[in-house]
């Protein structure tokens, strides 16, 4: 493995924060190991303060919002309007308005490809993403090509799991409608420089989407600084609620896009043959909302900010510092991607020996360790890769380093059950 960069130890009291999450400090039942949740890329816990913004939100402001002229339904639609404030300020908006609450990315990323890739994409266009996109940046983008006989293009992956940014310059040279790519890999935590990706595309003319999913849980990730014309992410990998997310759009790009869907909250009149459509973000939030998971979004928000998105991503790279060089040394162990954390989240992807990953999934749960197996909704990238499965751990906020000691043992352990040590 290559020496690790030192790393400056972080102040961050991660066991106090770990004691803000119920599901964390639960007494476990009598014989059976406390939980080290390490399955955060896919979905996080909860702290005390989302769970209980839920509550009181069910509790003593629940109403259908804005057309409500009562005070009920005033002071839900307010909470819910705070929320989208929070949100615009986490991510850094020019204004509310620019963040449009969906359900997660991919809602997110399926609204661009109709809004904004039926109007702007046409046949023989090109469309280039990464082989490293999760499928719901693949998908919603393989329909409009095939709907609009448009092109695909991917740039592809090093052996170490980074973007190859001369292939990326060689398809910019074609000049696409179109550059969609992820902050963070959720295969293998590789960390893009996306602020330099989204310059180089925007220099070709692009409209650029970053799929923000696994990055602005886990990272400071400002909109402007970033240029991006859309920024999707997830508010339930951020100790938000299931059911929450946010499409971030330019205001201009937003303005000039039709609807997604259609029915309620989302016109400005209708006649029987014909509409016209509500301002954004309204025009993209047909019916009613999510409003107490947007409101638990908002809470969360509030919760991160709290820690410091600097100090959060600084404790991952800390928790990976320590784990890179003790999951090496386990026998049979390879790690994918960058294994450095400069350049990673705090997302480690592994073989063990031949054990399959799904094996080894289940002999960490019997340990108490909760991780990851399969293909990780990345199909392309482990094919690339010669793989079909692999296992992930992924940390955050409340993850410490006795859990990654307790994940390297559970490691040991399987090794053992499979003879291999
Ligand atoms: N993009 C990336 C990089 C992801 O990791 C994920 C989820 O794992 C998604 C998109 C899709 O997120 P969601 O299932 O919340 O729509």
């Amino acid at each position: 493995m290559t020496p690790q960069p030192a790393i400056a130890t972080t102040p961050f009291d991660a066991a106090a924060v770990r004691a803000d999450f119920p599901i964390l400090t639960q007494e476990p039942a009598p014989g059976e190991p406390s939980l080290v949740f390490l399955d955060s890329a896919a979905s996080s816990q909860k702290p005390a303060a989302v769970i209980e913004a839920l509550d009181d939100y069910y509790r003593a402001a629940n109403a259908n919002i804005h057309r409500g002229v009562y005070r009920l339904s005033e002071l839900s639609t307010g909470r819910y309007e705070q929320a989208r404030h929070l949100v615009a300020d986490f991510v850094g908006a020019a204004s509310p308005r620019e963040c449009v609450f969906v359900r997660n990315t991919t809602e997110a990323i399926n609204l661009v490809a109709h809004a904004w890739g039926r109007k702007h994409i046409a046949a023989g266009d090109l469309i280039v993403l990464t082989v490293m996109d999760h499928h719901s940046n693949l998908v919603p983008w393989q329909l409009l090509a095939e709907e609009k006989g448009a092109e695909l293009a991917h740039v592809t992956v090093t052996p170490d799991g980074r973007l190859d940014l001369d292939h990326l310059d060689a398809l910019l040279r074609r000049e696409p409608k179109l550059v969609a790519f992820p902050h963070v890999s959720n295969s293998l935590g590789t960390l893009n420089d996306a602020a330099e990706i989204t310059r180089r595309a925007k220099a070709a003319g692009a409209t650029v989407l970053i799929d923000g999913a696994q990055s602005v849980p886990h990272l400071p990730a400002d909109v402007q600084a970033l240029g991006c014309d859309f920024l999707a992410f997830s508010g339930h990998k951020m100790l938000g609620p299931m059911g929450s997310g946010v499409l971030w759009g330019k205001k201009a790009v937003l303005d000039a896009l039709p609807p997604f869907m259609g029915g309620g909250s989302m016109i400005r009149t209708v006649e029987l043959t014909r509409s016209t459509w509500a301002d954004v973000p309204a025009r993209f939030e047909a019916g009613t909302p999510a409003v107490a998971d947007a409101i638990g979004l908002g809470a969360a928000i509030e919760y991160l900010s709290a820690l410091g998105m600097d100090a959060v991503r600084a404790h991952e790279r800390d928790l990976l510092a320590y784990a890179l060089p003790r999951l090496a040394e386990i026998p049979g162990m390879t790690l994918l991607g960058p294994s450095d954390p400069v350049h990673q989240s705090g997302v480690v992807s592994f073989t063990l020996g031949d054990i399959h990953p799904h094996d080894v999934a289940a002999i960490l749960d019997a340990e108490g360790v909760a991780v990851r197996a399969g293909h990780h909704c990345t199909q392309p990238l482990l094919r690339h890769l010669g793989l079909v499965a692999t296992t992930r751990a992924s940390f955050y906020v409340y993850n410490t380093e006795a859990d990654v000691d307790r994940l390297v043992s559970a490691l040991h352990a399987a090794n053992r059950v499979f003879g291999l040590t």
